[in-house]
């Protein structure tokens, strides 16, 4: 029977981090996917390393906007009636944890993820010999409105108070930076401490050719076929099946189709996203990633070209595609920046994995010795696949984790 010290299930940028993080501390390392490493919810985000976040995404407050998104006509949110019901709870919870109380716990609570995720993919580029990779201009918030750029008040007092670096910009300002946007905007937040990547999936890779040079091994296997024989874990991979003392699971959206077998049920949801891929018309360019807050989309720049991606859609990651916010949002979108025909012929989607509180599970499964969970990144997944890998590696070696893992229990969800 083949052995390794950990196997590391799912290689998305989460679990490439953690394994790559394994493999540092001298453990032998199997990293186990379906597919080729990054090549699923990592493969087509925005690209921000969001080392400034503070809240969490805000659940709409104002009736309009809850009417809008009901009627489906907001460009920033969709929903599949026929799963409404499956998910009313986490909505709920979500609109809960979202109000001034949830958001500063939110806050306080991820702020030692957050305050590290730059340094830390910064750490793992300077490794991985893909440094060319990492932009340090920050990413810029877009208000069409002085009522929604009030909406930021709290949030910017907290930055003061942390002394988070940011700039509260006039449309001149902003166009200083960015001079392909067009006036269609009141004010803009720029949040400069933030970074961005142009390829998010080369970053994966490079991380996992370092974890490869280090001695680690990718392995492709279905993590459905895990399960405990006897005091170690096992998984059945196309090279035979393999045994591990400890096995962390970072499956992202996919982690319930594994747990939920092993009886450990948790309430995990889905904000599905879309991408595509524009060529910018003419000389227009765009130097960092830029989100219209009105209308929850993001323009980034990309090696593929402009990147376009939509806000939230509410439905399982297996229900059938429906991008149906690209018409509501395109109006808003080319009006913004002069953005030309398609760079290539294909729509992207990916599910955000989320609990109502916004934040992951990170640490060990309940009832379950040697198994580990980190999965449920949210919107932050990218930002927080080094600083998750650091922490998870930190509770498997048995070392003084660097920061309190206790808010990303499982047993949070039993509190
Ligand atoms: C539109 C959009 C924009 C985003 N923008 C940003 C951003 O700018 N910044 C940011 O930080 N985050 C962003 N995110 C969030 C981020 O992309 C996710 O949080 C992150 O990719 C989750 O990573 P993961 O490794 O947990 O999951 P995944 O990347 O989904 O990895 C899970 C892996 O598990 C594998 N797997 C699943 N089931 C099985 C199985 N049965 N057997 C074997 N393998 C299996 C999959 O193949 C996959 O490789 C965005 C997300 C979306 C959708």
């Amino acid at each position: 029977m083949a052995r390794t010290d950990a196997i590391v299930l799912g290689a998305g940028i989460i679990g490439v981090s953690i394994a790559l993080h394994l493999a540092k501390r001298g453990l032998s390392v199997a990293l186990v996917d379906r597919r080729a490493p990054g090549e699923e919810t990592s493969y087509g985000n925005t690209g921000v390393i969001e080392g400034n976040t503070l809240f969490p995404h805000a659940f709409p407050s104002k009736l309009g906007d809850l009417l809008r998104v009901a009627l489906k006509q907001a460009p920033e949110a969709n929903y599949h009636l026929s799963e409404l019901l499956w998910f009313t709870p986490y909505l709920l919870g979500y609109r809960k944890n979202t109000q001034l109380e949830g958001s500063l716990a939110f806050a306080n609570a991820m702020r030692p993820l957050f305050s590290r995720a730059v340094a830390e993919h910064e750490a793992l580029m300077q490794e991985s010999n893909a440094t060319r990779y990492l932009r340090h201009d920050g990413w810029i918030k877009l208000y069409r409105s002085e009522e929604g750029f009030a909406g930021t008040t709290r949030e910017r007092a907290l930055a003061q108070e942390l002394g988070l670096p940011h700039a509260v910009l006039d449309v001149e300002g902003t166009r200083a930076l960015e001079p392909s946007l067009n006036p269609v905007f009141r004010r803009a937040v720029q949040w400069p401490a933030a970074a961005s990547v142009p390829n998010p999936l080369a970053v994966t890779k490079a991380y996992v050719a370092r974890f490869n040079a280090l001695g680690g091994v990718v392995l492709k296997g279905d993590a459905r076929s895990l399960h405990r024989p006897g005091n170690n874990w096992r998984i059945d991979t196309d090279e035979g099946p393999l045994d591990a003392k400890d096995a962390i699971l970072a499956l992202g959206p996919f982690a319930p189709d594994v747990l939920e077998p092993l009886g450990i049920k948790l309430p995990l949801a889905f904000k599905r996203g879309y991408h595509r891929h524009y060529k910018p018309v003419g000389n227009a360019g765009l130097t960092r990633p830029i989100v219209d807050v009105a209308n929850g989309y993001a323009i980034t720049p990309m090696e593929q070209g402009i990147r376009l991606t939509t806000g939230a859609e509410f439905a399982r990651p297996l229900t059938p595609p429906t991008p149906v916010q690209f018409d509501r949002l395109m109006p808003a979108a080319k009006g913004l920046f002069p953005l030309g025909e398609q760079a290539e012929d294909r729509t992207w989607m990916g599910s955000r994995p989320c609990f109502a509180d916004s934040m992951p599970v990170i640490g060990p499964a309940p009832g379950n010795a040697g198994l580990w969970l980190a999965y449920g990144h949210a919107h932050w997944g990218l930002t927080l696949g080094p600083v998750t890998g650091r922490l998870v590696a930190d509770m498997v070696t048995g070392a003084t984790p660097f920061c309190d893992p206790k808010p990303y229990s499982a047993e949070r969800f039993n509190a």
